[in-house]
């Protein structure tokens, strides 16, 4: 048994204090904001989340699935929509548990403050912050007076603080590690749909434009939040969108089926707030063995797979194996097998990007899907389409879903070749025992 100290409460936080909580520790939790369950969630920031199996195994492990059960709604596929409001269904596996769960960020926070408060072993300190390290490297917290905590009952920390981590910028600020943030030209802004719409309910649905996309997702009550991601600045962007006239005027154009189920568009488009999206790249995570960053203190990455959260909670799940194998060095030892698959899913999260908004949209993305999904029943568990590896397989690294990713992708690409008129070919024109072959001797069994 030890004592562990957790900064930050948020998804990442509690899930690990729940999941030492499990194993004995005794386990102070630092959270700057007050408690979720009494106030309501940051004004137009809904933000619903895509949880997949990673996710799904990490809050298994913390026996904690069954208090967030009626929150998850399933999305089956997406379900794109074109500009002339054609509509288009896309599963997103073909195995008979491969799809992914909606759930409120907010909701998700509030159960999971739940069931911690009333955990033994784990307690919650609100309104409590952490400024940066001290002169030995520990945290320096401050009550809601703000004056000086003293924990020295803490042995080890873990820092969950977000993506703007003040744990991580004091490292850097040391000289302990290199921090990259780096920022896409797109940001968000979610908008409100309430229930009662005729959208798909069980689905991810998509309006991809090319260079800026409307998505939304489903929430237990009926209602669904859409995000529009747009570039900030440029002819189309959120930089020319300053009134309600070029508001609708923007959505009547490119997403006429949805603006009849934004109540208030141009109003909610105002009020509610544009968030910027990037990606965190943190050199070393630990200092030593008193100190490590978790999650998106660690390694935020752009929500275009949906898989921030639930790479934090596959950490939260890896940490807590290393940190009860008895082996030495379990900080370390967790940064060094976990950096390399947080590379992994931040380029993948980047890449989905123009998957998303555009080439979902383009027939030969179309075929190349349907091939691998093809490829998939002819020969599994070695070819495996990428997205199937990242959301529904957890035994498969991140790394190993991007190394293996991109020989697949060649593969396809080579398949499904357009001819001298640039035609593609057809699904039974294929050669399937000549590229069984390539296939088998590119991809080594798993
Ligand atoms: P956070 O959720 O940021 O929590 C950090 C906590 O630390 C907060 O409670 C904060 O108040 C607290 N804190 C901060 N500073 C201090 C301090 N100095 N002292 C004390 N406490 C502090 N992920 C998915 O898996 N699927 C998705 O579909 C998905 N969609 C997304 C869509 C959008 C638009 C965005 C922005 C993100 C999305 N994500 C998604 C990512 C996901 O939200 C994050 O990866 C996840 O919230 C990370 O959890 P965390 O606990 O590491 O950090």
């Amino acid at each position: 048994m030890s004592n562990l100290g957790i900064i930050g409460a948020g998804p990442a936080g509690l899930l690990l204090a729940l999941l030492r909580a499990r194993r004995g520790d005794q386990v102070q939790v630092f959270e700057r904001r007050g408690d979720p369950r009494r106030g309501s969630a940051e004004a137009g920031r809904s933000i619903n989340l895509a949880l997949a199996s990673r996710g799904l195994r990490a809050l298994r492990a913390a026996d904690v699935l069954d208090a967030l059960n009626d929150q998850l709604v399933p999305m089956r596929g997406r379900q794109l929509h074109a500009p002339d409001g054609a509509q288009q269904f896309a599963a997103y596996g073909q195995g008979e548990h491969e799809y992914i769960w909606s759930v409120s960020r907010s909701l998700l926070t509030q159960r999971l403050t739940d069931v911690a408060a009333a955990t033994p072993g784990i307690t919650l300190h609100f309104n409590h912050r952490c400024d940066g390290l001290d002169e030995a490297g520990l945290p320096v917290l401050k009550d809601p007076q703000n004056k000086l905590l003293s924990t020295p009952m803490v042995s080890r920390w873990v820092a969950t603080d977000g993506a703007g981590s003040q744990v991580r910028q004091a490292l850097r600020a040391r000289g302990l590690t290199q921090v990259s943030e780096e920022f896409i030209e797109h940001d968000y802004k979610e908008l409100d749909i309430p229930p009662g719409t005729a959208l798909r309910r069980e689905a991810l649905h998509i309006w991809p434009r090319g260079g800026f996309m409307l998505i939304a997702l489903p929430n237990a009550d009926g209602s669904f939040t859409a995000t529009l991601f747009l570039a900030r600045e440029g002819s189309t962007s959120f930089a020319t969108l300053r009134d309600d006239s070029s508001i609708l005027a923007f959505f009547a154009a490119e997403f006429a089926d949805v603006t009849p189920l934004i109540p208030g568009l141009a109003q909610q488009f105002i009020a509610h707030p544009q968030g910027r999206l990037g990606t965190v790249l943190t050199t070393t995570w630990n200092s030593g063995e008193h100190l490590v960053l978790l999650g998106d203190a660690a390694h935020a990455i752009v929500p275009f797979h949906g898989q921030g959260m639930n790479c934090a909670f596959e950490d939260c799940r890896i940490l807590d194996e290393l940190l009860s194998d008895g082996l030495p060095g379990p900080y370390a030892r967790f940064a060094a097998l976990r950096k390399p698959d947080a590379d992994a899913i931040a380029q993948m999260a980047l890449e989905n990007h123009a998957e998303m908004s555009d080439s979902v949209r383009s027939p030969r993305f179309q075929l190349q899907r349907q091939l691998a999904l093809e490829w998939e029943k002819r020969l599994p568990g070695r070819f495996i389409p990428r997205y199937s590896m990242v959301m529904f397989h957890d035994e498969i690294c991140y790394s190993v879903a991007l190394h293996r990713g991109h020989i697949q992708q060649q593969l396809l690409d080579q398949m499904t070749q357009p001819d001298a008129q640039g035609v593609l070919p057809a699904l039974d024109d294929i050669n399937w025992p000549l590229w069984q072959e390539r296939v088998l001797a590119s991809l080594a069994p798993l």
